[in-house]
């Protein structure tokens, strides 16, 4: 088969990327390949808060990008802004409901550093209001609720898998071909382009564009440096009833995490279900990937252990459902973009767990670098800019073991960051979810 662009992995990137290059040249040739269904990556399984936040939030936006602050926060809203656009264009139901979001306190050092928070937020013109304990349980009722900030005008919540079955919808329309149940086994560079393998054929294509997230040393082993892997699990309630729902408050249906270090995210559905989720970040050995990972029961435990003790009013709620998904984290939580094969491979990967906005976003550079298009968003430093790399095993084990060792200690020890969280600050890396 031969075509001008093979998108490998269809995930949010793969298909938004496709998107964006059939609607810049609607006569271009695109195929996108997938291994499992699309959308059986992160895309289909994550908790669905579409934040417009481009750079894993504002204080991270300011440590890694502050002399380009102004222009990525001005890119995050006309990519939100495009984001809804694309929903009424390609008729995409995805339950989309721009509630904001509520970072709440659950403990007294949270609610000093949600001041700290808000803050930061109001003094960058951002739409923010502080709550009190009190305040903040008349917008969600729970004894663990302390202090909250709102952002009513920060994005909302989707449902990712309608969201993934749109835009497949959507580029098929356009003339795309996709390809699923067609893993790629190789990359390899060709005359005038490169040739993708899977078990039954191959494509032939000018540029391609790997967008295979937590695969990507798979196919491109130098990306490894780039990232490290992270499973998240999340659970679900059954529908809550009326009476349910009203014991909660949450009248305003807000995507909410909390401040801690090791932070939950919770959201209601579209027919009332809670989603609940994060707190651990399970990295398994040697970043390992596979089906085996997507139940995990201590973590499952513990989250259900913390649900309860936040909503004791639920304690009779059953979870019906109980997944996990797998992350690419960098070293600065944004996205790192790279070529291979000469430049006529693109990737963007590790968003952290923050792309159901960023892949949007990157898709928009993936095409233009694909399509060879002059444009101010290649200089961008957050897309020309490396994160720093991961060291290689055995010290790549170490060091995120210790990391993930210190963020709990700091959460037990009222957010105090030890001496190791202390280097690792001064240098500007991380680890996060
Ligand atoms: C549990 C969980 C909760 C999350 N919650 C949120 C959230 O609320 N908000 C938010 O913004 N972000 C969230 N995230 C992160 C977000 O989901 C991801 O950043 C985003 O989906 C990444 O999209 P992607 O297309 O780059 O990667 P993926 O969706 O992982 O897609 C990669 C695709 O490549 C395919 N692939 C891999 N290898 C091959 C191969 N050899 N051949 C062909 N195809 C291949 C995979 O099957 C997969 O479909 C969450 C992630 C998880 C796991």
């Amino acid at each position: 088969m031969v075509a001008d662009v093979a998108v490998v992995g269809g995930g949010f990137t793969g298909l938004w990327t496709t998107l964006a290059l059939l609607e810049s040249q609607p006569s271009l040739s695109v195929v996108l390949v997938e291994a499992g269904r699309f959308g059986v990556g992160a895309s289909g399984r994550n908790g669905g808060f579409l934040d417009p936040s481009l750079t894993h939030g504002l204080a991270n936006g300011q440590r890694h990008f502050a002399a380009e602050l102004a222009e990525l926060e001005k890119l995050a809203e006309e990519n939100y802004v495009g984001f809804r656009a694309a929903l009424n264009e390609h008729a995409i139901d995805c339950s989309f409901e721009p509630t904001g979001m509520l970072e709440v306190a659950t403990q007294p050092w949270q609610v000093v550093a949600l001041h700290e928070w808000f803050a930061a937020h109001r003094d960058r013109g951002h739409d923010v209001e502080l709550l009190s304990g009190a305040q903040a349980q008349e917008r969600l009722e729970s004894p663990l609720v302390q202090a909250a900030v709102r952002r009513p005008n920060a994005g909302g919540v989707l449902d990712p898998a309608a969201l993934v079955d749109g835009l497949a919808d959507a580029v098929t329309a356009l003339g795309a071909q996709l390809r699923e149940q067609s893993q790629v086994i190789a990359i390899e560079a060709a005359n005038g382009g490169a040739v993708v393998r899977t078990e039954l054929g191959h494509v032939r294509a000018r540029k391609v564009v790997l967008a295979t997230d937590a695969w990507s040393r798979e196919l491109v082993p130098q990306t490894r440096k780039h990232y490290v892997t992270v499973y998240d699990y999340v659970l679900v309630t059954r529908p809550l009833s009326s009476v349910e729902l009203a014991s909660i408050g949450w009248k305003g249906r807000e995507g909410v995490s909390d401040a801690g270090n090791h932070f939950h995210y919770f959201r209601l559905t579209s027919d009332d279900r809670i989603l609940w989720g994060g707190y651990d970040a399970v990295r398994h050995h040697g970043d390992a990937l596979g089906e085996q990972f997507d139940r995990w029961p201590p973590t499952f435990d513990r989250l259900e252990r913390h649900f309860r003790a936040f909503f004791p009013q639920l304690s009779d709620v059953e979870f019906t459902h109980r997944w996990g998904g797998p992350i690419a984290v960098t070293t600065r939580f944004t996205p790192v973009f790279g070529t291979a094969f000469g430049g006529r491979l693109h990737y963007a990967l590790g968003y952290t767990g923050l792309g159901v906005g960023a892949t949007r976003f990157a898709a928009r550079v993936l095409s233009e670098q694909v399509l060879g298009v002059q444009s101010p968003l290649a200089e961008l430093a957050y897309v020309r800019k490396r994160p720093f790399p991961f060291p290689p095993e055995p010290m790549r084990s170490i060091a995120v073991g210790l990391t993930q060792r210190a963020i709990t200690k700091a959460d037990a020890n009222d957010g105090r960051r030890g001496v190791w969280l202390r280097v690792l600050d001064r240098f500007g890396v991380g680890l996060d979810s």
